[in-house]
């Protein structure tokens, strides 16, 4: 059986959060939810949701913090549910990249449609060219390139690249990368995954780059960049 998608709600408002999980939850999603700023933050970082609905008014810091700190990490998409309706609030949260803006309240039908297309076209959320440091991932091409030079990956390789790069700076666990390398249905060992995080070392070297895949026992594995 495929995962479900995993949705993040950010609502710091009882009634409101538990509507929203009863709705999504119903719906075929595995919901997790936050309800401050800081919550929002910990669980972007320690959970990797699919997607994330964010409130801007938050008991801790605004939900426009929430999403900036979101958006320095990670290509994920947000879709911003405000009681603000001012005009440079909305430009505001999608200047700041957040991929949709619905006023509160809002029927939960067209939230749920707004979820749907959201995760369908997920891919289009992400740009063609990935960096993180002084590395670049062409995702047209798999091409990996740095200073010292470029590097076509494998499929396989290109796949662990990717999750790692579009979630920079996170942990991922060995079976986080396991599911987005190999898929849901693979029977690939764990073992696998050391294997290629150790090709991925290789190919790093070999384009001259000063990105390093971290590792951290029992948490997994991030990029790291000297000057980050
Ligand atoms: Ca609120």
């Amino acid at each position: 059986m495929p995962a479900k998608d995993k949705i993040l709600i950010v609502e710091d408002e009882k009634g409101i959060l538990s509507f929203m999980t009863t709705v999504l939850s119903s719906n075929g999603y595995d919901v997790i939810s936050a309800n401050s700023g800081a919550k929002a933050i910990t669980m972007v970082t320690s959970h990797c949701p699919d997607l994330v609905i964010l409130d801007l008014g938050l008991p801790d810091m605004d939900g426009v913090e929430v999403l900036r700190f979101i958006r320095e990490w990670t290509h994920l998409p947000i879709i911003v549910v405000s009681a603000r309706t001012h005009e440079r609030d909305k430009v505001e949260a999608l200047d700041l990249g957040a991929d949709d803006y619905l006023p509160k309240p809002s029927a939960m039908g067209e939230l749920l449609a707004r979820v749907r297309a959201m995760l369908r076209r997920r891919e289009a959320y992400t740009p063609d060219v990935l960096s993180f440091g002084d590395l670049t991932l062409d995702r047209r091409s798999n091409e990996l390139s740095a200073a010292g030079g470029a590097v076509t990956l494998t499929r396989l390789e290109y796949r662990m690249m990717e999750a790692l790069m579009l979630n920079r700076g996170i942990y991922l666990s060995t079976e986080e990368l396991l599911v987005k390398t190999w898929g849901y249905e693979s029977e690939t060992e764990q073992g696998a995954v050391w294997v290629y995080v150790s090709t991925l070392r290789k190919r790093l070297g070999a384009v001259g780059s000063g990105v390093r895949i971290q590792a951290r026992r029992g948490v997994g594995y991030r990029l790291e960049a000297p000057d980050a």
